[in-house]
């Protein structure tokens, strides 16, 4: 606890404004975030007790005190830092006491009513976000690679094979399914060309034409792109889950010369585990109370770990493991881990976010070569699927077996 005088005597219940929810300043927000809205921060009195907010802000998202000078504890409020001298005040529901429902689109499982082993997904709004663009985008993306005269590989276009072998399967199940794109074509109106200003303010001094150009390019694909993603999935779909496809990759080293790595595996990302600096940025501390505050990980979690269960089953795969401070493992699964990414934070919604299949490894690539089929192949002696139906498959089953355990009456 904080002993900070002005807690003591804040009426509970009640937002105490100790400074404007006027747009934040422009100077704290990340690259391209533009001016923060502290407004939603309104709705949240009484939606958390003091114990539910400590425990995911020190076990899911702010480990070991990152959010410390920026989130202050109090017994009956806490007091969020919402630009460089403001702060907002947000209070507790008492220990034990009915709690005030969190203001989401989304809906999670519990509230859907039932359904049957057929259709467990009935009704169930899902946006599948296809990772990257591939086609001719994947260069730029560093998403590509290429070994002799092989088939190239580009994860833009795998993860959007996945999404269209999904989307019907989906359906299948009583889903309601929207792709976020159907093609290799950006979703933001911005092209590295019309970025060029703001990469250069980032770079600061007088950085040559070279380095504004890999600016821009970056800004473009890895953030002007998931914005506009974040939009549509946030202002137009609404949905209940997001499935956020990829795969991942070893160090290749040449994109013409590439090097295939032994090492192949599977594991899956929750929003979660901000270090102290991206917490400073006014944005993204918006963004993960937001996501604090309309309990995203009690229905991410769960669905994360059904879905990566059913995909390691299917493909096998061992779990990655993080070495790195940027990620923990969280919940009961050796596969899952929160990370803060753009796109599992953007989006308002229960995030699935699926990293498979190492691109570079030997069988991967055999298989990539193989292309997709139907039925089975013979593999090392062993019948698979194609790595399309295989990944699509898994996935299927993961959202049955999740859906049904949630809607089914037995
Ligand atoms: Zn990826």
């Amino acid at each position: 606890m904080h002993p900070c005088p002005l807690l003591r005597c804040a009426p509970v219940l009640a937002l105490l404004l100790l400074g404007p929810l006027a747009p934040g300043v422009f100077a704290r927000s990340s690259p391209l975030a533009g001016a923060v809205d502290w407004g939603w921060l309104r709705a949240c009195d009484g939606v958390l007790s003091r114990s539910q907010f400590v425990e995911l802000l020190d076990g899911m998202y702010a480990p070991g005190g990152a959010a410390a000078g920026c989130v202050e504890v109090g017994e009956r409020t806490v007091r969020i830092r919402t630009g460089d001298d403001t702060w907002a005040e947000v209070a507790f529901a008492s220990e034990g006491a009915p709690t005030r429902p969190p203001a989401r689109f989304w809906r999670p499982s519990a509230e859907m009513g039932a359904a049957t082993a057929e259709r467990p997904l009935k009704g169930v709004r899902v946006a599948i976000d296809p990772g990257h663009l591939g086609g001719d985008w994947a260069k730029m993306e560093g998403r590509f690679f290429k070994m002799g005269r092989g088939r190239p590989v580009q994860e833009g276009d795998l993860t959007l094979a996945v999404a269209k072998k999904l989307k019907p399967q989906l359906e299948k199940l009583g889903a309601e399914v929207q792709l976020l794109r159907t093609s290799s074509r950006p979703v933001t109106p911005e092209r590295p060309k019309t970025l060029r200003g703001p990469a250069t303010a980032e770079l600061k001094g007088s950085p040559t034409p070279e380095r504004v150009q890999t600016q821009s390019e970056l800004f473009f694909y890895r953030i002007s792109e998931i914005r506009a993603r974040a939009q549509q999935v946030n202002q137009r779909w609404k949905p209940d889950v997001v499935l956020c496809l990829h795969f991942n990759a070893e160090e290749w080293g040449e994109p013409e010369h590439p090097q295939l790595q032994p090492r192949n595996h599977l594991h899956a990302l929750v929003n979660g585990c901000y270090g102290a600096k991206e917490l400073d940025w006014d944005d993204v501390r918006s963004e993960m109370l937001a996501q604090l505050f309309e309990r995203t990980t009690a229905e991410a979690l769960p669905l994360t770990e059904a879905v990566v269960g059913a995909l390691a089953e299917e493909t096998g795969l061992p779990p990655f493991t993080y070495f790195s401070s940027n990620a923990r493992r969280v919940g009961g699964s050796a596969y899952v881990y929160a990370r803060n990414l753009l796109a599992n934070r953007l989006y308002r919604a229960p995030v699935v976010f699926l990293e498979p299949y190492v691109m570079n490894s030997e069988p991967v690539w055999k298989r990539v070569q193989m292309g997709d089929y139907a039925g089975e192949k013979i593999i090392d002696g062993v019948p698979r699927k194609s790595l399309i139906n295989e990944y699509a498959s898994g996935v299927t089953e993961g959202l049955a077996r999740y859906y049904r355990r949630a809607r089914v009456k037995s």
